[in-house]
This record gives C-alpha cells, sequence and structure tokens, in this order.
C-alpha cells in the first residue's frame, strides 16, 4: 500500500489543457449538418421529447419523435450554464461526430445551440440500449455473440484510429445497440484528435476502470503513450466483462475505488478468461489485454484474428 500511496502523490498532477482548450469559445453559429430531413432547416421545436433515456455527465439523453415524419431520435442535451468541463466534452463531441460517417459510430444528424448556450446533439436512436443494460437484462454473452460484437467494434475503432481519433472511453455503457443487433460506438466527450505526430495523450480523463496499465500509470509505463492501444486494452476488457458478467479485475459484486483498481490494473496478473472457452477467444483476449502496450494487436490486426474471422464465415 505505501507504493501506491507514493504513486497516488506522483500522479497528482493537473493535466495541461490541450491547445485547442485554450482558444477562447464563443457561440458562434454552427455549419449545417447532415439533417435527414426532406425540406428546410430542422429546429429543436420539430422535435417531440418522449422520455429520458439516459443521465450522462452534465447532461440529459432523450427519445424524442420528428414531429412530421415520426421517425424517432436521441436527442443529447447539455445546458450552457454547465462546468466548463463538461462543455469542453461536449464541444469535442460535437466535433468529433459531425466528421465521423461509419456504419459502426452512432449517427449524428444535426447540433443545435440556442443563445442561452444550451447544446442538443441529433443522434440516430439505438433502441436496445447499450452493452451494460443488455448485459444486465439478458445476462452474460455467448462466445458467437461476443465475436459479432468484438468484429463491430473494432471496425469503429479502426475507422477511428485511421483518421487519428482516439475514443479513451470504450466500455460497456458507451457501447450502444439497436434492434438488428448492430453495435455503434457512441460518447466522444474525452476522445481526443491527434493533429500532430508528437500529440501527447497521456491526461487523465475516461473512466479509470477501464483504463490501460500505462494511462493509469504513466510514470511506470514509459512515455511512449500512443492512445491507439489504450482503446484496444479497453475493448479486452470489456468483452470479458460480457463474458464473465461483471467487471473482470475484481470479485462480482465488488465496488471499484482508485487504490484498488490501482493495485488491480497495474500491478495484477494479465486479466485472463476462465477455463472452457475455445482457444480463439482465449489468444484473442491476450492480444487485447497485454500489459506491455507495445505487444498489444492494433484494431486492423485484430480484424483478421481467427476470433473473428471464422465467426464471420458461419
Ligand atoms: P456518461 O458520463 O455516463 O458516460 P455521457 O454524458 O457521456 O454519459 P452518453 O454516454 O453519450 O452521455 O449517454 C448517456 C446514456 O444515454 C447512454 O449510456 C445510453 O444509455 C443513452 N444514449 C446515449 N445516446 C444514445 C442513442 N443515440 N440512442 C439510444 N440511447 C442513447
Ligand atoms: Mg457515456
Amino acid at each position: 500500500m505505501a507504493v501506491v500511496r507514493d504513486r497516488r502523490q506522483l500522479n497528482l498532477r493537473l493535466p495541461l489543457p490541450e491547445i485547442s482548450e485554450r482558444r477562447p469559445r464563443f457561440p458562434l453559429p454552427l455549419p449545417p449538418t447532415n439533417l435527414p430531413f426532406s425540406s428546410g432547416a430542422t429546429t429543436a421545436a420539430d422535435l417531440e421529447k418522449i422520455e429520458v433515456i439516459g443521465h450522462g455527465n452534465g447532461g440529459t439523453v432523450y427519445k424524442v419523435q420528428h414531429k412530421r415524419t415520426a421517425a424517432n431520435y436521441a436527442l443529447k442535451v447539455v445546458h450552457g450554464d454547465c462546468d466548463p468541463t463538461v462543455r469542453r466534452q461536449v464541444l469535442r463531441e460535437m466535433e468529433i461526430l459531425r466528421f465521423t460517417d461509419s456504419p459502426f459510430v452512432v449517427q449524428c444528424h444535426g447540433i443545435f445551440q440556442k443563445p442561452s448556450g444550451d447544446i442538443a446533439i441529433l443522434m440516430e436512436y439505438m433502441d436496445a440500449g447499450t452493452l451494460k443494460t443488455l448485459l444486465e437484462t439478458k445476462g452474460t454473452f455467448s462466445e458467437v455473440d461476443l465475436a459479432g460484437v468484438a468484429g463491430q467494434v473494432l471496425n469503429g475503432l479502426s475507422y477511428l484510429h485511421s483518421h487519428k481519433i482516439i475514443h479513451r472511453d470504450i466500455k460497456p455503457a458507451n457501447l450502444l445497440v439497436n434492434g438488428n443487433m448492430e453495435v455503434k460506438i457512441a460518447d466522444f466527450g474525452v476522445s481526443k484528435i491527434m493533429r500532430r505526430m508528437l500529440d501527447s495523450c497521456n491526461s487523465y480523463v475516461g473512466t479509470c476502470a477501464y483504463m490501460s496499465p500505462e494511462r493509469f500509470d504513466p510514470d511506470s509505463h514509459g512515455s511512449n503513450y500512443d492512445g491507439y492501444s489504450g482503446d484496444i486494452w479497453s475493448l479486452g476488457l470489456t468483452l470479458l466483462e460480457l463474458y464473465v458478467g461483471h467487471f473482470p479485475l475484481l470479485p462480482a459484486g465488488q465496488k471499484p475505488d482508485w487504490a484498488t483498481l490501482m493495485c488491480a490494473i497495474c500491478f495484477g496478473e494479465e486479466p485472463a478468461l476462465p477455463e472452457g472457452v475455445s482457444e480463439e477467444f482465449r489468444n484473442f483476449i491476450e492480444c487485447c489485454l497485454q500489459k506491455d502496450s507495445t505487444k498489444r494487436w492494433t484494431a486492423a490486426q485484430l480484424l483478421s484474428h481467427p476470433f473473428i474471422c471464422k465467426q464471420s464465415v458461419i
């Protein structure tokens, strides 16, 4: 524990704001986005709130219906008077969602900004919830299901990484599902666009529990952290959780606190699957959960791993 206490103090440095975050921000009019509606500009008044579907960090996500077309969407609303950090996160999310165009990333249909400063992001509605809620309601996933999930998330990550976007918060609650069991990556609040080759990606953001060892404790893991491999660690942990039914680094039911997570992620054994799983699945998880980030496979490499390929030809 003494070691833990020492490290904890070493890590009490606040991350420097990113360069893009130091610029003054004014409520500038936003350029139009790819609105799905046939004619005229859609405003918030064209949408009717049906119900709250999620509460996030500083914002609320509603199921809304377009009054004229009756199509359902999700609307993430963040209030103008929210914490500056939350506001930065939503602006970052907007920046990424406006740019991304992949069937494996939740689609953004429009962004509204009121003079009051409230920001709303209109997204495709994922009607089956998240992988977290599916785990809670339907129970653990089979290997075949997980190969399908993994293939889709890897396609999303491969797309993002090839565009120099690191998600940094891959976890079951940020992977949305629709009725066709399509899985899409969502919640880009703490993501980062690597604008320059030498951009550092060490700031302390995202959900600690799914953080890779080199991100949780950069002092002990060198300065060669590239962030992309951190997303792969988080995916490995997510898949393991969906298979075993609880956060895999701790016994079922134990609430993670910072020190426990530090011990489990940085000093514990590499997390592994229980007995009885296929060799492909075990090896796939090992390729994601290498403690040494340089040994982890990339999203593109994992897409051709036998665990993914074998299932896609069945
Ligand atoms: P958190 O801080 O808890 O991660 P957040 O503010 O970053 O939350 P999101 O993760 O984007 O917000 O959304 C919160 C919840 O709202 C999700 O976990 C999900 O249940 C629901 N949700 C978000 N977007 C959609 C969508 N497009 N379709 C259906 N449900 C959604
Ligand atoms: Mg979220």
